[in-house]
């Protein structure tokens, strides 16, 4: 039986833009899928489907968009728009990236809803809600937080723990406030729908669906099994209602309720699916009811509970055919030099300042691989660790080999390698692909089967270094010398090139683009895996013509991960003090500090009002590809559409310091076209004269209480 994998993560709340954290999650299943992408089942390649789509509902993104006065949809398609360029740049290679809020999840979400209930299994209750005074509106389980009831920790959301994982009613939280007025939040009656998960029904399922085995982690076996207590007494009925005003799927029936965005959440992967499966012609259903079908989802620690109690429950009593093929991977979190990541503490690497540096993603793809293991423990990022892994090992070990050995064959051979190989040659190729006379691949393949990715990278640079102690054992570069030598020449740079491609091919999942070169370099269209055992290994290569080798990959300098902490330097003092003292004394003597311009000519007031200046907010921000200057603002200037305006500023800042900032721009100015659209105005900036005494650009901003439109005069 072929496997046919339906492989998911996370889906990512789309109130942000990606962090570092999502691209480890992202890479690990990337990774998971390429490795299963090359594997066959009795000579027929898998089936790999790999999904993802945005969590769009809730109230924080109801609370946001209404905050920049668009429509949840409008903020949701701002966000999505932005994640390309992320998945890109790390190679990333998701089948079909969809949304929540889509038809097919408003379908499926409400078709396990009606099954649920159909089984006995949705309750009503009046309860207590939590309710804001101040702002007098049902406060969502994100809208209060408070210490959790199990842990004790501080600053936790209303349903779910970050520090010990723990999932909880709201109502349960210590000393709650309101996140929007930081009241205390008031009780208020209000009927609201539950999932029964209480019911002995569940408890049963549960408890053995954990314990089947290849199912779980055992610490995730262990860690749920506490949670459903003895026999089920721990588990209590999940409420799945939320009270308009709410930006989600309505509950059928239930005029004013709308579905809690974790309910539809998880259903979002099989939209996905659906999606991708009506796009591709391909039937839905049958995929799913397919015994060959199995579905992995990648997540974190810090959302097991949903997905390891509710999620299952949900689809084994709404008979859906997908239960019996989940299996769920859940992974530590990744923290920065042994620290939690915070944006508010600056210690977050930003994906995109990573890219933006011309760091290479396979740097970080392959450091994030060598420390993964199948355990749910936390992975660390830590610079000096990155700059030494990489370089040792992709640099040192691995391309190594080719750079040493392929310009040989260029000069020598006519870019032909040898046709047949010596004993000690196929010797020393046996020695490197075997281990206790077992194929080295085999390992391999199971460690990353198993999501063992360090292990499997640790036994692929013990074929490097034995590859390595050949060359070094036959030093090409002597025999080179010598005329007499140029059959045995010939021989060792065809064995390393040979193992040269094994490595390639091994490494393949994890360096997708430098697989992709090494493939082109060697005239070799099929860096596939069966090419890894038995004579596979030797046949295509022997006698085969090469392409001329060029450097495959740099060294990682430090400098770079010095940069990629960096924080954007303050604003010198000076500088902004400077202007207004030339401006206000114009009649002083003409010693300007230095770096301040001088005045342009006088003008009259009816120069200057012809220049309407207008309070902007900047809505969004994004980088210009293929610009290095250029950032991209749409910006509110309250006439009801947004502007898309090119500014120069992208030395200054990052997107993401602008997004919702105001500033000031000149409204009237004639549209322009440029390489990379229409600027439709210009926003204000302070720089200096001469750049070298006073570097930098300064955004105007508005005191507080200007309103986009407000014109300045
Ligand atoms: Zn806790």
């Amino acid at each position: 039986m072929t496997r046919k994998l339906f492989v998911t993560t996370a889906l990512p709340y789309a109130n942000a833009a990606f962090h570092i954290g999502h691209m480890m999650e992202y890479i690990q299943a990337d990774i998971w899928v390429r490795f299963q992408r090359m594997q066959a089942d009795g000579g027929k390649q898998r089936e790999v489907h790999f999904v993802c789509a945005d969590d769009t509902h809730g109230t924080p993104i109801m609370i946001a968009a209404e905050k920049e006065g668009i429509t949840p949809q409008e903020f949701v398609a701002k966000i999505a728009a932005g994640r390309q360029q992320y998945l890109d740049g790390f190679h990333i290679a998701f089948d079909n990236w969809y949304s929540t809020d889509s038809p097919e999840n408003v379908e499926l979400s409400q078709g396990i809803y009606r099954k649920l209930r159909d089984a006995g299994l949705i309750v009503t209750k009046t309860v207590d809600r939590f309710f804001d005074p101040v702002k007098g509106m049902f406060l969502a389980d994100r809208n209060i937080k408070g210490e959790c009831p199990k842990c004790g920790a501080k600053d936790q959301y209303g349903d779910n723990c970050e520090v010990c994982g723990a999932a909880y009613q709201p109502t349960e939280l210590v000393n709650p406030f309101s996140v929007f007025t930081g009241s205390t939040p008031i009780l208020k009656p209000s009927e609201q729908y539950f999932f029964a998960l209480s019911d002995p029904r569940c408890y049963t399922f549960l408890k053995e669906w954990l314990n089947t085995p290849g199912r779980l982690q055992s610490e995730m076996v262990n860690k749920v099994s506490e949670w459903l207590g003895e026999a089920g007494e721990k588990l209590a009925d999940w409420d799945i209602s939320r009270d308009a005003p709410y930006f989600g799927i309505p509950i059928p029936d239930a005029p004013g309720k709308f579905f809690y965005v974790w309910l539809d959440a998880p259903v979002g992967y099989l939209a996905s699916l659906k999606n991708y499966c009506s796009k591709n012609g391909m039937d839905f259903d049958a995929l799913l009811n397919d015994p060959a079908t199995e579905q992995v989802h990648f997540i974190g620690k810090d959302i097991v509970s949903f997905h390891l109690l509710f999620w299952p429950a949900m689809l084994n009593f709404a008979q859906h055919p997908i239960i019996d093929k989940l299996k769920v991977n859940v992974h530590g979190h990744l923290t920065v030099n042994n620290e939690k990541m915070s944006k508010s503490r600056g210690t977050g690497i930003s994906p995109l300042r990573y890219l933006d540096l011309k760091m290479n993603p396979e740097w970080l793809r392959y450091y994030i691989a060598f420390k993964l293991n199948a355990k749910v423990e936390d992975l660390d990022f830590n610079g000096e660790d990155f700059v030494a892994r990489v370089n040792s090992d992709l640099i040192g070990k691995y391309v190594n080999i080719a750079s040493r050995c392929a310009g040989f064959i260029a000069k020598k051979f006519d870019g032909k390698l040898a046709a047949t190989l010596s004993p000690q040659a196929q010797q020393w190729i046996s020695r490197a692909l075997t281990n206790d006379g077992a194929e080295r691949q085999a390992s391999i393949a199971h460690h990353f089967e198993h999501r063992e990715f360090g292990k499997a990278l640790r036994e692929i640079m013990e074929i490097a270094d034995i590859t390595n102690q050949y060359v070094d054992e036959n030093k090409p570069w002597i025999l080179a010398k010598d005329d007499s030598k140029i059959a045995e020449l010939h021989d060792v740079c065809t064995a390393a090139l040979i193992l040269f491609r094994q490595l390639t091919i091994l490494l393949s999942p994890v360096l997708p683009q430098v697989a992709a070169r090494v493939s082109e370099f060697l005239n070799d269209d099929s860096i596939s895996w069966a090419d890894t055992t038995g004579d596979a290994v030797y046949r295509t290569m022997l006698g085969r013509t090469i392409g001329a080798y060029s450097h495959l990959m740099t060294r990682v300098d430090a400098k770079m991960v010095d940069a990629l902490f960096d924080r954007p330097a303050a604003p010198a003092i000076a500088a902004p003090a400077a202007a207004p003292a030339a401006a206000l004394a114009p009649a002083a003597p003409a010693v300007r500090d230095p770096g301040v311009e001088e005045l342009a000519p006088e003008i009259k007031i009816d120069d200057f009002t012809k220049v309407d200046l207008r309070i902007a907010k900047i809505v969004n921000c994004e980088h210009v590809d293929g610009s290095d200057k250029l950032l991209r603002l749409t910006l509110d200037v309250g006439e009801g559409r947004l502007r898309n305006v090119f500014s120069g500023i992208k030395s200054a800042y990052k997107p993401e310091e602008l997004v919702g900032k105001l500033t000031v721009m000149v409204a009237n100015l004639a549209p322009r076209k440029m390489k990379f659209g229409v600027s439709e105005g210009m926003v204000l900036c302070a720089s200096g004269d001469d750049e070298k005494v006073n570097p930098g650009l300064y955004l105007l901003e508005p005191w507080p209480g200007a309103q986009p439109g407000m014109r300045i005069s």
